[in-house]
């Protein structure tokens, strides 16, 4: 592996200057030209003050210029801090302030959220990326530390901070060889090619927009389709006129898809080699009606911002039908284990912990959370509950936070939300437990219907109640338009638990 992030556009516009690197709404640049945008944004970053060692927070949405900043603050040892400018401001500030930020730049040109969070902040300097376009950036944070600079690809790269999903977000220091392990696994596992078109959808703030999307393509060489935000509309015109051969996504964006076109028997004319899911659970009802649309697999992820983010996933030569979120990719060992740490019998579930060379730094600013995480022998405790196949298949069981306790009875709020999932009238559903009494709690869960086929609650617990043992039936089945979803898609359980709490 390399030492920086940066020896990818360079590696690329030394060996295949004229081959499309970026699109972003109708515009395009060659490897060279990225190359070249990617020297103006590390010369205007030094213009700006930014040190080795700095965070240098970035707010916008996926775009050319977001791309062309993360290789030019890697080429100067700077931390990239990508921040999703649909954050609430209060999320954005908290951010600015705990990643102590010495620069904080916003990519308004192309998002008007960005624009509005400039506007807040005071930040009118309007500054120039050759090739690219303009950016604003904010007053310089005098008080700003920077870090110690660490030799070889050990120097932290980005921070990036978790969904908050099981309680507050923390920010995740991720390495070069992190993330160049990550991009170069990605790219290897999906065969990727030179003449390889994938959207990229996902956002960049977060990991699995970055490393597997965004550089796994770019480490490739081939060509990255930025897109701002999902829409079904969007996706659908990029694949009949930009022939995408990759779309990596989350499960919530093809339920979407689905739920637009309805179940169309006949599958949708694509230049599709295969599909990608992560990030979530994916049903398996889902992924197959997907496979039917898109006439090719729908390969699915799993992992984690901890772990840069991929952890296993499906193979390309191997696809499955069930549940699995495949084999943990090559270099990355995993252990099941109990709550003493002790490996659990095969095919038993348990605490899942992992081992690379994708596994984080640590938390910043966090030692007690990073040493609560990280095991003796550079073991990384995911959380998750999983259980393992002889044939090394991962199937995730949920997440240890979130087992709810009913009676003494366990209760995985994802085997409820695979049943409801699987009624179909439901395009989405997330279960919480609701404290009760005693420490006792409840099981709460919150759905989203298809309005074109409508189910009533009383159909929701009678179809449940088919598959499901009375402890684990929702004691309450609420209907929402739309779930709160983060800007990556992902169901924001937290809010929906405080909202259960309330509801008492
Ligand atoms: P926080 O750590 O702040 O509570 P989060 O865990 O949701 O938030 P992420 O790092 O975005 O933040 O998500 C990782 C988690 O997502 C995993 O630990 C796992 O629970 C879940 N996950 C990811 N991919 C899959 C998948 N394919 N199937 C099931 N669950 C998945
Ligand atoms: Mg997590």
């Amino acid at each position: 592996l390399p030492a920086r992030l940066s020896a990818i556009p360079a590696h690329w516009a030394a060996r295949a200057p004229d081959a499309p690197a970026l699109h972003e709404g109708g515009r395009s640049w060659t490897y060279a030209q990225l190359q070249h945008s990617v020297e103006s944004a590390a010369q205007l970053l030094r213009d700006l003050q930014v040190r080795a060692g700095d965070r240098l927070m970035v707010v916008g949405e996926n775009g050319a210029l977001q791309v062309a900043l993360i290789f030019a603050a890697a080429s100067i040892d700077a931390w990239i801090v990508n921040v999703n400018a649909r954050l609430s401001a209060r999320e954005i500030d908290t951010i600015a302030e705990h990643s102590g930020a010495r620069r904080l730049l916003f990519l308004a040109g192309a998002s008007p959220e960005a624009a509005a969070h400039a506007a807040r902040r005071g930040a009118a300097g309007a500054v120039t990326v050759d090739g690219m376009g303009e950016l604003l950036a904010g007053a310089l944070n005098d008080a700003a530390i920077a870090e110690a600079c660490v030799p070889g690809n050990e120097q932290v790269a980005a921070l990036i901070y978790t969904t908050g999903t099981t309680g507050q977000s923390k920010g995740v220091m991720l390495t070069h060889r992190n993330l160049l392990f990550i991009a170069a696994v990605s790219s290897t596992l999906r065969g990727l090619t030179r003449s390889d078109r994938a959207y990229g959808v996902l956002p960049i703030s977060h990991v699995y927009g970055l490393a597997s999307v965004a550089l796994g393509t770019l480490y490739a060489g081939a060509a990255l389709y930025l897109v701002p935000r999902f829409s079904v509309d969007g996706l659908l015109s990029a694949l009949k006129d930009d022939g995408l051969t990759i779309v990596q996504g989350v499960p919530a964006m093809y339920a979407k898809l689905l739920q637009t076109l309805g179940g169309a028997g006949t599958p949708l004319p694509t230049r599709l080699r295969f599909a990608y899911a992560g990030g979530s659970p994916l049903a398996p009802s889902l992924k197959h009606e997907v496979e039917k649309l898109l006439g090719t697999a729908l390969h699915n992820g799993y992992g984690m911002t901890e772990s840069a983010p991929t952890i296993s996933q499906t193979r390309l030569d191997a696809p499955r039908h069930d549940s699995s979120v495949g084999t943990p990719i090559p270099g990355v060992e995993v252990r099941v284990v109990d709550v003493a740490g002790t490996d659990v019998a095969p095919g038993e579930a348990g605490e899942l912990w992992i081992r690379g060379p994708n596994v984080m730094a640590g938390y910043y600013r966090e030692p007690a959370m990073t040493a609560a995480t990280m095991r003796d022998g550079g073991w990384l405790n995911t959380g998750d509950m999983a259980r393992q196949d002889p044939d090394g298949a991962l199937f995730i069981v949920g997440r240890t936070k979130e087992l709810i306790i009913r009676s003494g009875f366990n209760v995985y709020p994802l085997e409820v939300e695979t049943a409801l999932n699987a009624h179909p009238s439901v395009v989405q559903s997330a279960v919480v437990g609701r404290t009760v009494a005693d420490g006792n709690e409840d099981v709460i869960a919150y759905v989203e219907l298809d309005p074109r086929q409508p189910a009533s609650v009383a159909q929701l617990q009678a179809w449940l109640a088919q598959t499901l043992s009375p402890y684990k039936c929702p004691s309450a089945i609420i209907v929402m338009d739309a779930l709160p979803a983060a800007a990556t898609g992902k169901i924001l359980k937290g809010q929906l638990r405080q909202m259960a709490q309330n509801a008492r």
